[in-house]
């Protein structure tokens, strides 16, 4: 049987092998009595018990993975949307918003201009947008820039 168990001396994971009575940590040379440590993760399977250590270790967790890739995939956005939040005049907000919308949507709706201006400004920019031809309507509700 492989145990995940943290060393009771220098508290470190490794996995240790239960059929033996004691353990010697690799690290610090502590020996302890295997029957005495904390079993984190326990399996036959060393390759399962190398997975809990790795997870236990904060390596390639799986919930590490899917927050990074969430971030990756959010990022065109909230670059565009921290690019807009940081313009200094109106014209270059409007600018940014035609411009990154239309490179990460290819068309889009006054419902997306919303929800970065805000329900009270949407209308306005979207038209001001059309006035400075940032924008055109290409289909009736669908802009481009
Ligand atoms: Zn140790």
């Amino acid at each position: 049987m492989y145990a995940v168990t943290l060393c009771g001396i220098c508290r470190r994971a490794r996995i240790i092998d239960r059929s033996s009575k004691q353990t010697t940590c690799p690290y610090c040379n502590g020996t302890e009595k295997t029957s005495q440590m904390t079993v984190y993760f326990e399996s036959n399977d060393q390759s399962k018990a190398r997975d809990a250590l790795a997870q236990l270790e904060g390596f390639e967790s799986p919930d590490e993975k899917a927050k990074k890739k969430k971030i990756e995939k959010a990022d065109p956005y909230s670059t565009m949307v921290y690019k807009y939040e940081h313009a200094s005049d109106l014209d270059e907000k409007m600018m940014i918003l035609a411009k990154e919308l239309t490179r990460i949507k290819g068309t889009f709706t006054i419902d997306d201009v919303r929800e970065i201006v805000g329900d009270k400004h949407a209308e306005q920019y979207v038209s001001a947008m059309l006035d400075r031809c940032y924008i055109s309507e290409i289909r009736i509700g669908q802009y481009k820039g």
